[in-house]
């Protein structure tokens, strides 16, 4: 039995949100049936999912079939005359044994793909058992996350943001961290991911933002320079319908101004629903809150789609910063955005610097801002102030 669960799909070269609807599915589920053989089975399981029932093979092992299914349905894949780049999970389960249940079988299958996902999707893998040990470790981890809030267990770290013209650091990043000693090696990543999926990013989303407000205006209150502080704010969260109202009520009550606060939203945000989120974005700029877009380059939008929005910075993704003095591709990326946003008027941000000779040719380049280790690795609040007088 194998699951097949769509994680991710764009169509490339296309800048606007498109609809995978039913008709592509249907499609893709017609792609499957080609890969079947004899009496092999493919159905639609729940959603965007798709169940297989594959018997033995005397050509391939079962391995082998599992592999030519992934390279079938990941990465870039045709259908019918539309070019899509897909991830998607894929979790197996094998059985020798005709006396267990298929019920016992697809529950497996199951349990292989939900692990996948979790891992962060775009892999396959075989069930066994100790992925059922995984699944309950995981749901402590969400039972834990779940009274985080009220025990008081997470805590804000910023990292410093500094204008390459002058030197200052003129804003601070805000990146939430879980102090419960169980979980001090979750990554921030893994925890929103998981508070993403049960809905506590919500909560959680609320209490970073307050926090983040209530500190920064604290700074301001005990005489440091005034720094802008930027938020994440994960999609779910934006999405939700009271979003601009919370972060009204939040200013209110911490009583900061609106200027120093930047919510950094990602692209994939950008990707649907288009107007509501555009409306969404000119309530907060009308407020005077900025916003920037997060690990800008990843996705696969184009620059110039983001004229449409009222955005005020790109911060371009480490991967490129990483990658930019070795890799000619990533440095023509790196100087395309640079000069793209320049040109209107969008202020750049350099993710992940970690060496001067990364920081000298941003400059040389006229990046507006940079972000990184070299600069600073994120710290208690306390740490940071220190940094803010120089
Ligand atoms: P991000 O928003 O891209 O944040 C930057 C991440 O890069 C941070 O990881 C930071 O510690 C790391 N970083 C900064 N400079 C360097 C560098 O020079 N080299 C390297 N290798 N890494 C650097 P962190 O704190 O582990 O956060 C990971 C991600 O988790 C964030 O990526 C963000 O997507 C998410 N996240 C963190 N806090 C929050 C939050 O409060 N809300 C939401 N929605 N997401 C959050
Ligand atoms: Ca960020
Ligand atoms: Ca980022
Ligand atoms: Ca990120």
């Amino acid at each position: 039995i194998v699951i097949i669960s769509i994680d991710d799909f764009k169509r490339i070269n296309s800048i606007h949100g498109f609809d995978f609807g039913d008709g592509v599915l249907c499609d893709f589920a017609r792609q499957l049936k080609n890969f079947l053989r004899g009496e092999e089975i493919v159905a639609r399981f729940l959603g965007d999912e798709f169940i297989l029932f594959l018997y033995e093979d005397d050509m391939l092992t079962i391995e082998e079939r599992i592999r030519k299914l992934w390279n079938l349905c990941s990465g870039e894949v045709k259908i019918n005359d539309n070019q899509f780049v897909m991830r998607v999970s894929i979790g197996a389960s094998v059985s020798t044994d005709d006396s267990i249940a298929i019920e016992e079988i697809i529950h497996q299958a199951t349990i292989a793909k939900l692990i996948v996902k979790k891992m962060g999707g775009n892999h396959y893998r075989f069930y066994d058992f100790e992925l059922e040990e995984l699944i309950k470790e995981e749901q402590k981890i969400e039972n834990d996350l779940y009274h985080a809030i009220e025990k008081n267990e997470f805590k804000l770290v910023y990292q410093p943001i500094r204008e390459l013209a002058t030197g200052r650091n003129v804003g601070t990043e805000a990146l939430i961290r879980w102090t419960n000693p169980l979980y001090s090696k979750v990554s921030p990543l893994v925890l929103i991911q998981i508070a993403e999926q049960n809905g506590l990013i919500i909560e959680i989303g609320r209490w970073v933002l307050k926090e983040a407000c209530r500190q920064n205006k604290q700074w301001q209150k005990e005489g440091y320079s005034s720094v802008i502080v930027s938020v994440n704010v994960s999609a779910i969260q934006f999405e939700q319908t009271n979003f601009v109202e919370m972060v009204k009520e939040i200013l209110e009550e911490t009583e900061l101004e609106p200027k120093y606060l930047e919510l950094e939203i990602t692209e994939r945000i950008a990707m649907d629903r288009v107007e509501e989120k555009l409306l969404k974005m000119k309530e907060l700029k009308s407020m005077g809150v900025r916003i920037s877009i997060d690990d800008f380059g990843t996705g696969y939008s184009s620059l110039a789609y983001f004229t449409r929005f009222p955005i005020d910075t790109l911060k371009i993704d480490r991967s490129f910063i990483n990658d930019m003095l070795n890799d000619e591709n990533a440095k023509t990326i790196v100087t395309t955005i640079i000069n793209m946003a320049k040109s209107i008027k969008i202020k750049t941000i350099a993710e992940g610097v970690e060496t001067w000779e990364q920081l000298e040719y941003l400059k040389k380049k006229s990046c507006d801002q940079i972000q990184g280790y070299l600069i600073s690795k994120p710290v208690d609040p306390h740490i940071i102030v220190e940094m803010f007088e120089e």
